[in-house]
């Protein structure tokens, strides 16, 4: 169940309480509503309480970002608030897409004399484009906006889709994490991933998958990754001892000894979002894609960003969720649009616009 968020009588955020609880204070009189959107109430006369540790975590996606709230009580970790936060990348994208062509046509119309603009442009650096920049002030947007409401002590992110440095070398995780359940998950989501979800010896799909020794273990071959790949199981029969070479497939060899390189590296836009999150001076958790959906399956939660967000990071290992909690969606309506001439199909001037612009989400014009 969705918790509400309280304030205290000096706008301090308080731990969320029970919707039952936030009735009774108002029916009593004892708070008044503060925001509907998150729902937030103010306690008319108290000041301070008691606080738990409450985490804020998030799962940015490229469409839908995921964001949970999770607080350790003393039964242990529960999921007391979420939200799935829809981005309008593409939107953004198809509004720079109209202006650019509304300029470029009226500049070839009106001033096909003037000489070429130079072009002394330069990006700043770690500039990225509007649409994932704006994924980026969405998502902050709304941890400021949490951390007015609820007490945050630590923030936990999705920050990579897989580990590598650890996967390559595994001993800088320590034996546990090389002999571990969670090591053998996230290297054959790599190798699905690297492999493209089929068999490599006869491009077979929607089959059940082995890992299989591209050398054969029992030939010297390494549990590395340049010598795993992915083989239905009538292949990985046939192939037997023999290496991929011997098996007339050289090319399979050459191909896992490439590293995965676009998925390795850390994706821009989160790499931005991590920065821009450590600008809140709040201990970070960073996990990995693989670890995600490990904890998830896990628990057998269903994929749902929200759910995605409650199991990012170690700490998503054992977190309860109630299983008819409803998250809040949230829609980014963004800044108002500037253009105060609308032009027709041809990019003549028809109409101008009233000058008002988007208010609190209800668009008026
Ligand atoms: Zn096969």
């Amino acid at each position: 169940m969705q918790r509400v968020f309280v304030l205290d009588k000096n706008k301090k955020p308080l731990m969320p309480c029970n919707p039952a609880r936030a009735r009774r204070l108002l029916k009593s009189g004892k708070a008044a509503v503060y925001c509907r959107y998150p729902f937030t109430i103010i306690l008319k006369d108290r000041e301070g309480g008691d606080m738990q540790p409450i985490q804020v975590k998030i799962d940015p996606g490229s469409k839908v970002t995921g964001i949970a709230v999770v607080v350790e009580f003393k039964r242990g970790l529960c999921c007391v608030w979420a939200s799935e936060l829809p981005h309008r990348g593409g939107q953004i994208r198809d509004g720079l897409l109209r202006r650019r062509q509304l300029r470029r046509g009226r500049r070839t119309r009106k001033l096909r004399y003037r000489q070429a603009r130079f072009d002394n442009r330069k990006r700043p650096d770690g500039w990225l484009a509007p649409s994932l920049m704006s994924r980026v002030y969405n998502i902050e947007t709304w941890v400021k906006r949490l951390m007015r409401y609820i007490p945050i002590t630590h923030l936990a992110m999705e920050l990579v889709k897989f580990d590598t440095q650890a996967m390559v070398k595994p001993e800088i995780r320590g034996v546990d994490y090389q002999q571990g359940e969670l090591w053998g998950y996230e290297v054959r989501e790599y190798l699905l991933e690297k492999f493209g979800r089929k068999c490599v010896y006869c491009d077979a799909k929607n089959v059940p998958l082995e890992i299989e020794h591209i050398i054969p273990k029992s030939r010297g071959g390494s549990n590395r990754l340049s010598n795993l790949t992915l083989a239905c199981h009538p292949c990985n029969q046939k192939k037997g001892n023999q290496t991929a070479d011997e098996f007339s497939y050289p090319n399979v060899q050459k191909l896992a000894k490439m590293p995965l390189k676009d998925a390795s590296v850390v994706n821009a836009t989160r790499w931005k979002l991590y920065q821009t999150l450590q600008s809140f001076c709040l201990p970070i958790e960073i996990g990995t894609g693989g670890r995600t959906k490990y904890n998830r399956a896990r628990q057998n939660y269903p994929k749902t960003h929200w759910l995605d967000a409650v199991c990012v990071g170690e700490s998503g290992q054992v977190v309860f969720v109630s299983p008819n909690h409803q998250p809040l969606v949230i829609k980014a309506v963004g800044r108002g649009n500037r253009q105060m001439t609308k032009p027709d199909k041809y990019g003549f001037p028809r109409a101008t616009r009233q000058r008002k612009k988007v208010y609190f989400g209800n668009d008026q014009t």
